[in-house]
């Protein structure tokens, strides 16, 4: 696991010590002695994680942090600030300014490595969602949005505290309660089970348990796809520190130590749940970019190119195991008067419509699909032509007698399908040879005055 680490420090012999340590786990490291400087590296994509200083005359540490974090192009690189003051004052003020973690100087070599490392799993985590959302500049374009979201949570986010000791979690339940829905499980054996089927934001879990290890608790919540992802942070007591990097190895996102200060965890619970959303929202986008891939955006329909990647195998399929399968063509009469008549907007309208009613009369298990501008095509497996040709009357007779409502009800628009039905032929047929047919038959509905359907024979 490598990673570009920069490290921000005005201080040459400071940047050269963490540079060594940071080399000595292979880590690449980059060097900047002044915040704009680091700004730049950052926004030129350079690293992967910032280490950086408090203290540097210009801009301080923290000014350079809010930049990164409020920057779309920077906001998810993990910092963290580098403090000569083992001050709590400065960490909170660090958290609060976004960083993702601190240190304090001189650096301890295990709580650098293993900070950085949990850093770079993280960034490899967000990096490849990323990757998979932008397609071009669409994840740029979608920065506002998303930073909107990220920035303004929704929902109070639910927390749950696994601790059995009421005088360590009772304080930290205060604290919460404000801006967060909180659930306690005193009963650590219950825990892993409430966890799962709650549906949590955050899970703060105490090491310090009687006679149960936490860590098996953590591991098991990470190997578990619906936890997989869900922020961890774990309260360590006093010389648990072999124990917090077992757990950060895990794969626990943060730890805090007890005696717990309130204003640190705050920050901290804050911290996990800007970078969960964060997560969340490039998550969503890449599922958007994946349906958007095969769904037509006007009808919600499956689009041409899903149709073309699906029907030859599911053809395919019915074919070898002697199944029914029917293809049903669908087309919109004389639609370019609905658009002469009613305009463009009116004649999407239509389109989408029809689609919806064609949607609400087939099955889940049907290929429905938008198969170019006013042309609809249904693949209807497990099914004959007589039955499908019932289905086909419904949707045509549907179509005809509701007029298509427009301009918020004002104006109604009558319109009616063709269609062409054929059924899949076992003696010797291909998905081009079906689609002809189905053609065929849509054709000479047109021909015989349209508002019909036609079946015919394989
Ligand atoms: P027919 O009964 O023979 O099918 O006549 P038609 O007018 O429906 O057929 P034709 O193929 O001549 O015209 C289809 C029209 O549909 C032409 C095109 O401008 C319009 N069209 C195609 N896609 C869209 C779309 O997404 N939105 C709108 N509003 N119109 C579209
Ligand atoms: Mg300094
Ligand atoms: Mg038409």
């Amino acid at each position: 696991m490598t990673a570009r680490i920069l490290v921000v420090d005005d201080i040459p012999t400071n940047v050269k010590l963490l540079e060594a340590r940071l080399m000595a786990e292979y880590f690449q490291v980059l060097t900047a002695c002044n915040g704009q400087d680091a700004l730049d590296l950052c926004e030129s994509g350079q690293c992967d994680i910032v280490l950086l200083d408090v203290m540097m005359p210009g801009m301080n540490g923290f000014e350079v942090c809010r930049r990164l974090k409020s920057n779309p192009i920077t906001m998810h690189i993990p910092v963290v600030m580098v403090t000569a003051l083992d001050q709590p004052e400065d960490r909170i003020q660090g958290l609060e300014a976004g960083a993702d973690d601190f240190l304090t100087k001189p650096v301890n070599d295990l709580a650098l490595v293993t900070r950085v490392k949990s850093l770079v799993r993280l960034k490899m985590l967000t990096d490849d969602l990323r990757l998979r959302a932008s397609n071009g500049d669409e994840l740029a374009m979608n920065y506002s949005k998303v930073m909107a979201e990220v920035n303004a949570p929704k929902e109070r986010p639910n927390v749950i505290i696994v601790d059995d000791r009421s005088a360590s979690y009772e304080k930290v339940v205060t604290a919460l309660s404000k801006s967060h829905n909180v659930t306690v499980e005193t009963d650590p054996n219950d825990a892993l089970f409430s966890i799962v089927e709650g549906n949590y934001d955050l899970a703060i879990i105490s090491l310090g348990l009687e006679n149960f290890d936490s860590l098996r608790l953590c591991s098991h919540l990470r190997s578990l796809e619906r936890t997989r992802l869900l922020p961890l942070l774990v309260v360590a007591v006093q010389g648990q520190e072999d124990v917090v990097s077992r757990a950060m190895e895990i794969g626990v996102n943060d730890y805090i130590k007890s005696p717990v200060d309130m204003h640190e965890l705050l920050a901290r619970v804050k911290t996990q749940m800007t970078r969960k959303r964060y997560n969340d929202c490039l998550r969503d986008s890449v599922q958007q970019t994946i349906e958007m891939a095969v769904k037509d955006s006007l009808t919600g329909l499956h689009n041409r190119r899903y149709f073309d990647m699906h029907f030859p195998s599911l053809f395919e399929k019915s074919f070898a195991l002697n199944k029914p399968v029917t293809a049903m063509m669908c087309d919109i009469d004389k639609f370019k008067s609905v658009n002469d008549t009613h305009g463009h907007d009116v004649g999407d309208l239509v389109i989408a419509e029809v689609a919806n009613r064609i949607r609400k009369n087939v099955r889940n298990v049907d290929i429905a699909c938008r198969y170019g501008g006013e042309e609809f095509i249904v693949i209807m497996p497990d099914t004959d032509i007589v039955y499908a040709s019932v289905v086909a009357e419904r949707i045509r007779r549907e179509v005809e007698e509701h007029p298509i409502l427009a301009e918020n009800g004002s104006k109604q628009v009558y319109t009616t399908i063709s269609m062409g039905l054929s059924s899949i032929d076992h003696e010797s047929d291909t998905p081009s040879a079906l689609m002809k047919r189905a053609d065929n038959a849509l054709y000479a509905a047109k021909r015989a005055g349209r508002n019909q359907v036609i079946t015919v024979a394989a």
